[in-house]
């Protein structure tokens, strides 16, 4: 069987969901859909969730949430209105969750009735069966999955029926409804299909796969046929937004394929991703803004032993988590994202690294933008090309990092950079 997620471009209105039921009705395997919450239909539209996130942020200051309120109700009952099913019996629904939502139920719980709505109403109009995610998805403290969910989960899919999971959520150990991170119907579809033993992972969303680089940047991008598991996760540390990182690592245990189509163009192939691929060479290239950049440096700083580990103690402290790091004999660099720590955090963290190490020098740069070339690196020298194609338009490279992974090479361009950055070295090398 194959599980099917559909994510809010795919359910943002009637139109769109129909072409979901076209397409779970065009193969008889397509027995489990896991739903997101209506997304935008047009560049000025809200996204559900968004709406429902400033309904508590409106709750939690005492002040009323009704009129967004009144938006999400509108949208839901015009949906359901629009597929011919009876509007008036998500009434009670919605108020229960509006009353919820101002007696403070909290954040999680208010962000995951877009999904419970949306699976409620596209469970009604396939003839489906409803599972609510809040008894089968238990989600750890610190936003692991709970295995005790496949066990669950795994039997109530054993019945053999047609089932609608409404992605995104879950509940604590203790039973309260709790979400995983934005985007995170990507990883209760992976859920979904570990535990029902799928034969495939069918990611339906609003393009037509992973493109070679972001298609807003490279008009003409390609589209990946063929990547693994650790290629996607790679590319999308660095920018590429199309699949959740986090929901590979369901999937990879169970070496269960994982296919991108587009919900708008049902024919194309999309792309598929699984523990081998026959694409050898380079895959994409991927940039993200936002990171800052710690230089320290100390003369003998190595000879120090556990030196560096105290530093990241320290980092840790003031809520820091390094995501690269280059090291040289007497200095390190450690990029961070820039949104963890504001200026007057950093000055003070510095001060303190400053004056504990003795450092001779400690400097931060804001505005860095990383980039990740993915493909199979081992011996390959397309970081040589891609190093000479920024030289050549004139883009200074902050850093190059080849070795440490044998999916990536990470390169360091300044933030106004990125764009352009990932541009040529598409046209460069792709
Ligand atoms: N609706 C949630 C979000 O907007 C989850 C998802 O769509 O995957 O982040």
């Amino acid at each position: 069987m194959i599980v099917c997620k559909f994510g809010g471009s795919s359910v943002a209105d009637d139109s769109q969901i129909r072409k979901v039921k076209a397409i779970l009705d065009a193969d008889s395997r397509r027995t489990i859909a896991v739903v997101s919450a209506p997304g935008r239909r047009s560049s000025e539209d809200d996204k559900i969730t968004d709406l429902l996130y400033e309904c508590n942020r409106l709750a939690q200051q005492n002040r009323s949430c009704r009129p967004v309120f009144e938006k999400i109700a509108d949208r839901y009952l015009g949906i359901a209105k629009a597929l011919k099913l009876d509007a008036g019996r998500l009434v009670p629904a919605l108020d229960e969750i509006r009353q919820g939502i101002d007696a403070g139920r909290g954040t999680d719980y208010a962000a995951s009735r877009g999904e419970y709505l949306s699976g409620l109403i596209i469970a009604a109009y396939l003839g489906w069966e409803f599972v609510d995610p809040a008894d089968y998805i238990v989600i750890n403290s610190d936003g692991t999955v709970n295995p005790i969910t496949y066990e669950r989960l795994s039997a109530r899919f054993s019945e053999g029926g047609h089932y609608v999971l409404p992605g995104f959520y879950g509940s604590t150990p203790e039973g309260v409804i709790k979400t995983f991170s934005r985007g995170g119907s990507d990883i209760s579809g992976a859920i979904a299909s570990r535990a029902a033993k799928a034969e495939l992972y069918e990611n339906w969303t609003d393009v037509s796969g992973i493109y070679a680089a972001d298609p807003r940047i490279v008009k003409n991008a390609k589209v990946i046929s063929e990547l693994t598991y650790r290629q996607v996760r790679e590319l999308s540390d660095v920018g590429a937004s199309v699949f959740h990182e986090e929901a590979i690592a369901p999937v990879i245990e169970a070496m269960i394929p994982i296919n991108i189509r587009n919900t708008n163009d049902p024919d194309a192939p999309g792309t598929m991703i699984s523990a081998e691929s026959s694409n050898h060479g380079l895959i994409g290239i991927s940039g993200k803004g936002g990171f800052s950049r710690i230089k320290i440096r100390k003369l003998m700083m190595f000879k120090r032993p556990g030196m560096r580990h105290a530093l990241l103690t320290i980092f840790h402290l003031y809520g820091v988590r390094p995501s690269f790091s280059l090291f040289g004999i007497d200095s390190i660099v450690w990029y961070f994202e820039s949104s963890q720590a504001s200026d007057s955090v950093l000055s003070a963290m510095c001060a303190r690294l400053k004056k504990d190490f003795s450092l001779d020098d400690i400097s931060v740069e804001r505005d860095v933008a990383v980039l990740g070339l993915v493909g199979t690196m081992d011996e390959s020298t397309a970081f040589i090309d891609a190093a000479a194609a920024l030289r050549d338009a004139g883009i200074p490279v902050k850093s190059l990092n080849y070795g440490a992974s044998d999916v990536t090479t990470l390169i360091g361009v300044d933030d106004k950079d990125c764009r352009r950055a990932v541009e040529v070295i598409y046209n460069a090398l792709f």
